[in-house]
Parts: structure tokens; sequence; C-alpha cells
């Protein structure tokens, strides 16, 4: 039988820089876990085009929360045209009678274990509304297929993922309500095994926390530094610099880049969360030993958090030129669905909209508490606006010649963004903010 596999764009109208997208490894996994009697075609909307009228049995998307709109609409073609389509992923996990309205069957939480279950049932014609299996066992034989990942990127980058899971429940994020508070691990030889056959250089590591199990971060890199490959990963600060061996081995093992959830320069606000660094001189000094290390820093900033004064841009931006942090996202808080934070605003009635196509991460859709909606909107565009000037990509750059040619180049990417961004607000004003002046 012929399977479609598609991730959708957010907005099919206005897609992301190709050269920048990274592939949606859920649909490689779920290639590799398809019987090989099957036929199956992978459709990342943000690269191609997708021909609604072409052969297929099944239809299988994929979506977080701010493409869902779209995946709800690509269900609607698809079963006008007779066409069966089963859903999952992030936001059909967290809603999945939502999710049950667009599609007619859907996958809750992870693939492993009854994606096969549901291709036998639907050719027996017995397909089921639901399928789960929570939290699968990781060490059993997860395969991968990165043999159609297409080549024609910008950086020919092979996504890979080591573990699921995480102790921390923070507030503002569902992983933990996704995949559990125990970290589960894909054996380190399994790892090896795909790095090996992708027969690619350069990674990135989705996991959550790369060196959230210790022990197992070091076994990882131990293994993979014969590979001599070159990774991104995204990492906690305070256990990198606590174990100054998993630093070192991190390095050694070909790690060129850490995305680093730094959230807030306010103490107070750090204060409130499950970190061991929580004092602005502790970050400073954490970060000058991973620059040391010739390890470039993306620090991932939040604002709108119920602590931050209106001073809150201006004095993240300073602190990121002052640390000659290498590049920088500049988030808003997003109440996503199934995280505490969407429970309270809520609650409280801050919610500014629930049209889905606006949790981004990139759009304020809540009341803050010490500023209008637009002023964080404004706030979080001029921060990144001024991150991405000239001249604090030329000051900074004095702290990361240590890999020049990253270094230009995600800034260079992220500036071509900003300007993106700052062409959406004038819509955003009128579509999000225009009533609401508290
Ligand atoms: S933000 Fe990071 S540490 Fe907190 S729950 Fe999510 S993955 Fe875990």
């Amino acid at each position: 039988m012929k399977i479609l596999l598609i991730s959708p764009a957010v907005d099919s109208e206005t897609r992301t820089n190709k050269g920048l997208m990274i592939p949606q490894l859920g649909l490689y996994i779920l290639k590799g876990l398809t019987p090989p009697e099957h036929e199956v075609k992978i459709i990342e909307e943000e690269i191609n085009n997708i021909d609604l009228d072409q052969e297929c049995n099944l239809v299988a998307i994929s979506c977080m929360t701010a493409n869902s709109h779209r995946a709800y609409e690509l269900c609607q073609e698809f079963k006008k045209r007779g066409k069966t389509v089963v859903i999952g992923g992030v936001h059909p996990t967290i809603l999945p009678d939502e999710a049950l309205q667009h599609a007619d069957s859907v996958v809750v939480g992870e693939a492993e274990g009854v994606w096969e279950i549901l291709l036998n049932d639907f050719q027996n014609n017995n397909l089921k509304r639901r399928y789960c299996n929570p939290l699968p066992d990781l060490t059993k034989y997860i395969p991968k297929d990165f043999a159609k990942i297409t080549r024609k990127r910008l950086f020919h980058v092979i996504p890979i993922i080591t573990s699921r899971g995480c102790p921390y429940d923070c507030d503002f994020c569902c992983v933990t309500n996704l995949f559990g508070k125990q970290i589960r691990h894909v054996p380190v030889e399994n790892v090896v095994r795909d790095i090996k056959e992708s027969g690619a250089k350069n990674f990135i590591f989705l996991d959550d926390n790369i060196i959230g199990h210790p022990k197992y971060a070091k076994a990882l890199f131990k293994a993979i530094k014969p590979l001599k490959i070159k990774w991104v990963g995204q990492a906690s600060l305070s256990l990198l610099v606590s174990d100054k061996e998993l630093l070192q081995l991190a390095a050694e093992s070909g790690c060129k880049s850490l995305f680093i959830g730094i959230e807030s320069v306010s103490e107070q606000q750090l204060q409130t969360m499950p970190k061991a660094i929580n004092k602005i001189e502790q970050l400073e000094r954490a970060l000058k030993n991973v620059k040391k290390m010739g390890i470039l820093v993306h620090a991932s900033m939040i604002f709108g958090f119920d602590n931050d004064p209106k001073e809150i841009f201006n004095e993240s931006v300073r602190f990121l030129i002052k640390n000659r942090v290498g590049t920088a996202s500049f988030n808003v808080l997003t109440p996503y669905p199934g995280t505490k934070v969407y429970e309270d605003l809520k609650n409280e009635n801050r919610l500014i909209t629930t049209d889905w196509r606006y949790y981004d991460h990139n759009t304020v859709v809540f009341k803050p508490r010490n500023m209008t909606p637009y002023e964080l909107q404004i706030g979080k565009i001029d921060a990144r606006q001024k991150f991405y000037s000239i001249l604090s990509v030329l000051n900074r750059a004095l702290g990361n010649l240590y890999n020049p040619i990253i270094y230009f180049t995600l800034n260079y990417g992220h500036i071509k963004q900003v300007k993106v961004e700052a062409k959406r607000i004038a819509k955003l004003k009128s579509e999000l903010f225009e009533n609401i002046h508290e």
C-alpha cells in the first residue's frame, strides 16, 4: 500500500527559509518503522508542495501546536478526496479529542509499538480511533531511515535523538507531560550505527538536554569521538559547568554549538525555575567556561514572565552582548496547551486567543502582568533587532573567533529572519492587539 507521511507548514503561503530547515525526524522514524512491503513518501511542506490528488491509500500527518491549523485543513482536503487520515505528534497527543474532530484516527504519544499495529488494522479494515503505547522502551531497536533526507539544504544536518523524557516539568514546557519524568535512552551503539549509516558529517541532537544523564552522555561522547563528526545540541548550563570532564568530552566529540536555555536575566525569575544557576554572576562564569572550549553559545531567552519589568528587553540585550554570546533566540512566553502556564492564564482569563496558529513562541497570545501585549510584542522584536545589529554582530565576533564561519553564517541567517519578523508586526497589530490596551 502507498502511505503519505506529511509534516505541514505553519503557513503554506509564507514558508521558512528552505536552507535552514531541519528534517522532521518523526517522519523518518515512522518510515523506519513501516514494514518494507509498503511504499512510503515523505512530504515536508515547508520545503515541498503537497499534491492533494496524488495516489495513496493512507495519509499520516504529524504536527505541533503552531501547524495544527494547517494539519486540520489537510485532513479535510484529503478526506474530501476519500482518503483515510491518521494524525499524531505533540499537539494531537495533548489534545486528542480536538484532533479526532478532523482525522479518522489519532496516535497519542510515541509511534514505536503502535505504528505497525495501526497499519495492520487499516489493511484489515479495522482502524481504531486511538492508538497509544505509553513510554515505549527505547533500549529496543529503533530503526530510522535517513536515506531519503534531502541533501539540497544549505547545511546538510542530520537530526538524531538519543533520549526522551525530562524530570524537571517546567511550568511553560510540555516535554514531561509528553514523554514522562524519567529519561529513556537509545543505546549508544544504536546512535553510533545511525550516525555511520547516514554517511553524513554534521548532526543536530534534538534531545531536550543532551547531557541530562551525565553517565550516558560521557559514554556517547567517547563513542562518537572517533567518527570525527561535528554536532550541535541543547544542554543545561549547570550540568556542563559542574562536570569539567563532561564539557571536555563534548568538545572533543565534535560539539560546535550548544543551545542553552538561559530564559531570563532576572534573578527573581531565575529563582522561580528549577535551575541550579540562578545568579547572573554564576551565569556569566558558566558561559565563559563553555566558550573557552571552543563551543559557540546559542542562548534561548523568554520574555513575558510575570516578574518581567519593561526594562527586561534592554537588560537582556546588554547581558548577551557583554558576554559575547554567539547567537540567541528571543521568544515570548507561549502558554502551550498541556502546560501549567496555559492552565493558569486560562483560569485568570488572560488568554487573548486560542487560535493555535499564533502559538509559535513569536506571537504574544496572553496579557502579561507588567506591560501591554503589544509592548511585549514590540519589546521582543526590538531586542532581536538590537542583538542582530551590525555593530552588535561585530562586537560579539571578538568573543567567537574560534568558529568564524559558523558564527557569521548563523548571524547572517538571523539578520534575514529579523526583517521577516518586523514586516509581520503591522498585520499582528490589527489581528490581535487592536482592542487590547491593558
Ligand atoms: S524546559 Fe527543558 S528542563 Fe524544563 S521541562 Fe522542558 S525540557 Fe525539561
